[in-house]
């Protein structure tokens, strides 16, 4: 089987997301089993999938679609997510997972880089997401014009370098989704494109992500089963590996055990590693004082915090200083109050930051919080370790702010 990289779709609205992914599925599908007695002639690659058209009820996007087709290299999956709320509750589950984004940005008039354009470029480097494909879709738009598109991609590398990406990573490439121009098959109509197809360009650049399996052992505790009075830990392993006889630490609780049995669909097993879903049974501890959002660990010292500090996105209204407010990370949730705010940045507007104390973050604005837990919570940084280090702040049950643990 061939190694799967995950893919987030970005990009401001009507810029050709959906038609880029119906576009490659299709041309895929076609080139690797002669799969294609559909009628594409109306050009409308965003409508060509059954459940890109669902999406498209009533001509919105409405919810997160995920598409997987098989690449010369890469078995490929594509999360498109319309809106900037679905690309962060993305970011915090399924797409945290994602090897690398695709920003679509149309060349056409009127049109180049619009506000979720940038918004979704903060957010990529928000939440570490480092290895991008720009397409510089509708090239069709501008009789394929190299210096069009040369203009568009040094004003997205200024946005790039301003808010501090890296560009080792990013790549940009000429296509047109609905005419189907450079996406799989290097285009005629664009003889001044020295690069490669968008599609190999993805494959031949895109890396799959680091293996966590090298990485201390963690699995967020989820739950805790009593089967005929034996209690058994539920997780999933976020990294490394854990044995049956390997000693494991919860934090939250302080609490140490040994491992007696790993179960995985009722089945025993003698090594988890990570993405395995398990339950464990464990011997000279006692599993009663372990509870969901505790966090099992081995060979690393975690520590409870009972103040964190977070670079947060506002997607609810406001988030205003004193505010109490509940903090997610993993499986654990803590009541909490905001007690300092700085750091104020609109991305798309690149308002003045603050560094000084500010009174409130208004929405799709970023700001650093410091926030005072009344229970303590398992956190570390998000550059040092990601599954522990995302977060959602809510008020209510309402999220309001996304964003990592510095
Ligand atoms: P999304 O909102 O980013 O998913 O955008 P869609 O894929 O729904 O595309 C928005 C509109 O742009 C649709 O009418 C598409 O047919 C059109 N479109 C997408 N790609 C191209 C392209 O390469 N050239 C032209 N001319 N139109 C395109």
């Amino acid at each position: 089987m061939k190694p799967k990289i995950t893919i987030i779709s970005t990009g401001h609205i009507d810029h050709g997301k959906s038609t880029l992914v119906g576009r490659i599925i299709y041309e895929l599908k076609q080139q690797l089993t002669n799969w294609g007695a559909v009628d594409i002639s109306n050009g409308n690659f965003a409508n060509f999938l059954d459940q890109l058209e669902e999406e498209r009820v009533g001509q919105m996007t409405i919810d997160v679609v995920h598409s997987q087709v098989e690449g010369k290299k890469y078995q490929l999956e594509f999360i498109d997510a319309p809106g900037h709320k679905e690309f962060i509750q993305n970011m915090m589950t399924g797409a945290s997972d994602a090897e690398g984004a695709q920003l679509v940005v149309s060349v056409a008039e009127n049109e180049g880089i619009e506000e979720q354009t940038v918004r979704h470029l903060f957010l990529l480097k928000l939440f570490g997401i480092n290895q991008i494909i720009v397409a510089v879709n509708k090239m069709d738009r501008v009789n394929y014009s190299e210096s069009r598109y040369n203009i568009l991609c040094a004003e997205i590398q200024k946005i790039m370098g301003e808010m501090g990406i890296d560009y080792s990573n990013i790549y940009f490439v000429p296509i047109s989704a609905r005419q189907g121009e450079n996406v799989t098959v290097k285009s005629e109509k664009m003889a001044w494109w020295q690069g490669k197809s968008y599609i190999d360009t993805l494959e031949d650049y895109f890396t799959p992500k680091e293996d966590l399996s090298e990485k201390p052992f963690l699995m967020p505790v989820q739950d805790i089963y009593e089967i005929s009075g034996e209690k058994i830990i539920i997780g999933k392993v976020e990294s490394g590996t854990l044995n049956k006889g390997d000693e494991i630490f919860f934090p939250l609780s302080g609490f140490k055990a040994c491992v007696s049995a790993i179960l995985e669909f009722g089945n025993e097993k003698e090594l988890a590693t990570v993405g395995d879903s398990i339950g464990l049974k464990i011997e000279c501890g006692d599993a009663k004082e372990v509870s969901r959002g505790d966090v099992c660990s081995k060979d690393f010292l975690l520590i409870p915090k009972s103040k964190i500090k977070v670079k947060s996105y506002v997607i609810g209204e406001e988030i205003g200083l004193n505010q109490e407010v509940s903090v997610r990370i993993g499986t654990r949730s803590s009541l909490g109050k905001v007690v300092s705010i700085k750091e104020i940045y609109d991305p798309a507007k690149k308002k003045e930051t603050f560094t000084s104390n500010a009174e409130k973050i208004v929405k799709d604005n970023s700001g650093e919080l410091e926030i005072e837990l009344s229970e303590p919570i398992v956190g570390e940084p998000f550059s040092a370790y990601p599954p522990l280090g995302r977060v959602i702040i809510s008020s209510g049950a309402i999220p309001q702010a996304a964003g990592v643990v510095l």
